[in-house]
């Protein structure tokens, strides 16, 4: 089966009593580690001393990226677990070590204490956001709870790539996302996308498709820019996988380099009237 909507990780949340616990990476369970409750009145408006406390905290949490981004209408329908529509976006590095590691129990540990660091780091950030009167509700970067690429493009800071990961310029492929869902209104949205160019160089590329041992990526010939992902074959969750990652010229050669060499190729492409 192929699943767009499932790429916060790479596979379909874990249910319990219909309650979302984790996607499937073996052992690991997502807690909730919310020290403070949500308040009964949220506010809805943050003043930018708060905003920047945020964004300073997330940095000193070792958070790279910090973007705001809304979920989809259709989406909030859909998915009768999110509860607010507006999120604030983190992602944070997966480093070497993780990426060096060849698929295995350890390289999925590995993961796992990454996936334990952004998440408790994203609570701290949730509950300051609750001490100060706005209404939260944390999406665990392996939590699954909604798909946390395609918020994060919403959000302006980056693509979503064949590999179905997000591509960012200061990260490429080599990133986790979580995000905090929240009351408050007035965040500065993204309008447009910049790095939406990478959909026509993924389509030259297929990289990805090629690197993955399980067949896990395949193309999608109803749209080109695009693979599909078949979920149950892809070892991401639960080995600790990053094939896809190495491949990807935006991981080996970096977003600025890929980014001269397509645009390159573009007017060429134009010269010769093919474009
Ligand atoms: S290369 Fe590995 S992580 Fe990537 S899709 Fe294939 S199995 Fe999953
Ligand atoms: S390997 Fe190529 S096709 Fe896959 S995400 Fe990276 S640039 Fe896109």
């Amino acid at each position: 089966m192929t699943d767009e909507n499932t790429m916060g990780c790479c596979c379909e949340p874990v249910k319990e009593n219909n309650e979302d616990i984790s996607c499937c990476g073996g052992d690991y369970e997502v807690t909730d580690d919310s020290k403070i409750e949500n308040p009964k009145n949220p506010k809805k408006e943050i003043d930018l001393e708060i905003l920047n406390k945020i964004e300073d905290m997330g940095k000193s949490l070792d958070m790279e990226i910090i973007g705001f981004g809304k979920i989809p209408k259709e989406e909030l329908k859909e998915n009768e677990r999110l509860q607010y529509s507006n999120a604030i976006v983190f992602t944070m590095k997966i480093g070497e070590k993780i990426i060096n590691e060849p698929p295995s129990e350890f390289a999925q540990e590995l993961n796992n204490l990454l996936y334990d660091k952004f998440g408790k780091s994203i609570y701290i950030l949730s509950d300051y956001l609750r001490e100060n009167g706005f209404a939260t509700q944390v999406a665990h970067p392996h939590q699954n709870l909604l798909d946390l690429p395609q918020l994060a493009e919403t959000s302006g800071i980056g693509t979503v790539g064949r590999s179905h990961l997000l591509i960012t310029p200061e990260l490429g492929p080599c990133q986790k996302i979580g995000a905090i869902l929240t009351s408050i209104e007035n965040l500065n949205f993204s309008k447009e996308n910049k790095h939406n160019w990478i959909n026509d160089y993924c389509k030259r590329c297929g990289k990805c498709i090629k690197a993955c041992p399980e067949d896990a990526l395949q193309k999608d010939y109803m749209d080109e820019n695009k693979a599909d992902f078949i979920e149950s074959q892809c070892l991401g969750c639960n080995q600790g996988c990053t094939y896809c990652i190495e491949e990807c010229p935006f991981y080996k050669d970096g977003y600025r380099f890929v980014k001269e060499k397509h645009d390159k190729l573009e007017t060429k492409l134009k010269e010769k009237g093919k474009l």
